[in-house]
């Protein structure tokens, strides 16, 4: 697998924003519904822990790496991603791909409104964009069938699942046999927040210099302990990335 790098026993896709999009392009073309995830070092230090887990990311069409941390840790295990491969701008360069086709997307997660504020506001920034649906992410687990179904009565081909991180995932290792038209699905966390405009992006310097994270920790300080998971991550990849267990195939 020499286009994949072995982190901690996720298998993640050295591709840049544009190729990961070439390849989600391909993937409607496929008869057959194709994840897609891009974690970030605390969701690898997760699966770190929980072998299950790093399966079901394994178990993805593609993942890519999201957060500096991941690119530096490609780095060090001798195979480097070019650049950061936040799910966010992997969604953005698709939904400027398929704006004015046939192709149609589901808008899944954040709290009430959220997803159809994301939907007037990506209207107004896709001319053409096709939006087959929205359903917020909070539900009961006896209301997930019902969720499915929309998303399969709505025609969309593409999804995308916005719960957070392991949520969102676990949701879609779940019902990924349900969905019936999905080509792709995509774990894209926080971004039915910044479509909709109720969480800034990081401004572009801090993305270029690498610092997301930090500005992010000013904004919401409360995420303080969830951030004490890149250190670790550093650390155990330093410690354990190289070793037999993580060897690169
Ligand atoms: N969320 C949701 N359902 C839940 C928990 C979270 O829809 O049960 C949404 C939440 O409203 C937010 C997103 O998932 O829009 C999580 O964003 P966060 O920034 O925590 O995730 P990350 O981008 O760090 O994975």
């Amino acid at each position: 697998m020499k286009d994949k790098v072995n982190i901690l026993g996720v298998y993640v896709d050295m591709v840049s924003i544009k190729q990961a999009a070439d390849m989600i392009m391909d993937f409607f073309g496929e008869d057959k519904l194709h994840k897609v995830y891009t974690p970030n070092s605390e969701i690898l230090m997760v699966a770190y822990k929980d072998p299950e887990f790093a399966k079901l990311l394994n178990d993805a069409e593609l993942l890519t790496a999201d957060g500096i941390g991941v690119v530096y840790a490609s780095k060090i295990l001798g195979r480097p991603i070019t650049e950061r491969a936040a799910g966010y701008d992997i969604a953005c360069d698709v939904l400027d791909r398929i704006k004015g086709t046939e192709h149609s997307v589901f808008l899944f997660g954040g709290k009430p409104g959220v997803a159809e504020l994301a939907k007037e506001k990506l209207e107004e920034a896709y001319p053409g964009i096709k939006i087959a649906g929205t359903r917020n992410g909070y539900f009961k687990p006896e209301e997930e069938a019902d969720i499915v179904s929309e998303i399969n009565n709505s025609g969309a081909d593409l999804l995308f699942v916005c719960l957070g991180a392991p949520k969102q995932e676990q949701w879609l290792a779940r019902n990924a046999q349900g969905l019936q038209g999905v080509r792709v699905a995509m774990g894209v966390g926080g971004s039915l927040d910044v479509f909709a405009g109720t969480v800034l992006r990081a401004p572009k310097w801090y993305c270029d210099h690498g610092l997301e994270w930090f500005y992010r920790l000013k904004k919401e300080p409360w995420r303080a302990k969830r951030m004490l998971a890149l250190p670790k991550f550093a650390v155990t990849v330093l410690l354990h990335g190289r070793s037999k267990k993580y060897k690169q195939d």
